[in-house]
């Protein structure tokens, strides 16, 4: 049975289920319009995904053929995974923000080798030893070699050929949706163009603050998005500092004063402000003893090993490290910006120091 909740006024959350994963599900929200319900995300590319968004429309006395239009926090799959399908079945536009639409174009566009190559090059620039590495370009010459060229088994990787969407989201501006209020707030960091989306309408509950908001990853209870470099096979120098446009976002979420919380994972939540302190002042001493490891000079490898995780390294499972590494490297480009660590001159695989 599809889990469906309703959040009052009319905005339910239908739990949609990211299969093998433990964040378990996205939490798809269906707001009502005038011209029909609106979904906020649609969850996982993946038939028992599909059947319990399915459902949990049923049970929200509509289907997915009803859908007025899809608005995406950002383009991560278990966010935008199942756009293509619920347009197919409805004919709904699917809006997001232009950078993410970037993304995607991007996305579309390249082939898993080219990311395979992209990344296998990363880890060698983080430092990275070569049997972490070597897994990457196997699958790499797999994928150029004669027997792996043709595209079954790109159709069967998830993620790989996402919808383009057919509208942006304009930071600032209030959505086309008859009979609501819903405004657009560009929160990058997690992802270049995630998206918070505020329901500037009094609190069904009379909860005191300022409308609702629908946070997608940016502000979760528990748990912290994961903030990492931009992945970008394009991208030319050292520009981007995602974890600086994170904290950023975040003060500005802060100061929103939302009533209540409506999060892509996990459950609703009050006090905002609060939370938004928490993940502030986690990042803040993240940073600080980021810098007493960098008393020596470290590749981003080398700091990802010695950082705080979930578990200790050895257990850290190899999709994970890379994920980690990317972290260490948006923490040392947020060190760099902040003038607090810098690259020391001739080292190969850059390592970092702090000043
Ligand atoms: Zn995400
Ligand atoms: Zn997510």
């Amino acid at each position: 049975m599809a889990q469906v909740s309703d959040h009052g006024g009319g905005v339910r959350s239908i739990e949609v289920p990211i299969p093998d994963n433990p964040l378990g599900f996205t939490l798809v929200y269906v707001l009502d319009t005038d011209r029909g319900p609106v979904l906020i995300d649609t969850g996982w590319d993946d038939p028992s995904s599909w059947d319990a968004l399915a459902e949990g429309l049923a049970a929200c006395g509509t289907s997915a053929g009803d859908i007025h239009g899809v608005v995406i926090t950002h383009h991560h799959p278990d966010h935008h995974g199942l756009s293509a399908k619920v347009r197919e079945a409805s004919g709904a536009w699917v809006a997001m923000h232009a950078a993410d639409i970037s993304v995607v174009r991007r996305t579309r566009a390249t082939g898993p080798e080219r990311w395979y190559a992209y990344m296998a090059d990363k880890l060698v620039a983080s430092g990275a030893p070569e049997e972490h590495v070597a897994p990457l370009r196997a699958a790499r010459d797999r994928r150029r070699g004669p027997a792996g060229t043709g595209t079954d088994s790109r159709r069967r990787l998830p993620g790989l050929s996402p919808a383009l969407p057919d509208r942006e989201i304009v930071p600032g501006e209030l959505l086309d949706l008859a009979g609501r209020r819903l405004r657009a707030i560009w929160t990058p960091g997690h992802t270049p163009g995630h998206v918070c989306l505020h329901l500037e309408e009094r609190h069904p509950a009379r909860l005191p603050g300022h409308g609702r908001l629908f946070s997608g990853d940016h502000l979760l209870p528990r748990i912290t998005p994961h903030v990492g470099l931009y992945e970008d096979p394009d991208d030319a120098g050292e520009v981007a500092d995602p974890l600086g446009d994170y904290l950023d976002s975040l003060e500005r979420i802060g100061r929103l004063g939302p009533a209540e919380v409506l999060p892509a994972h996990l459950h609703a939540f009050t006090d905002a402000p609060s939370r938004v302190r928490e993940l502030l002042d986690h990042h803040e001493s993240r940073l600080t003893g980021l810098l007493t490891l960098l008393g020596t000079p470290l590749t981003a490898w080398q700091l990802a090993e010695r950082m705080e995780w979930n578990r200790p390294w050895q257990q850290i499972p190899y999709g994970s490290r890379n994920i980690a590494v990317s972290e260490a490297e948006a923490h040392l480009r947020r060190l760099v910006k902040l003038g607090r660590a810098e690259a020391v001159p001739g080292s190969d695989p850059v390592t970092y120091a702090a000043v």
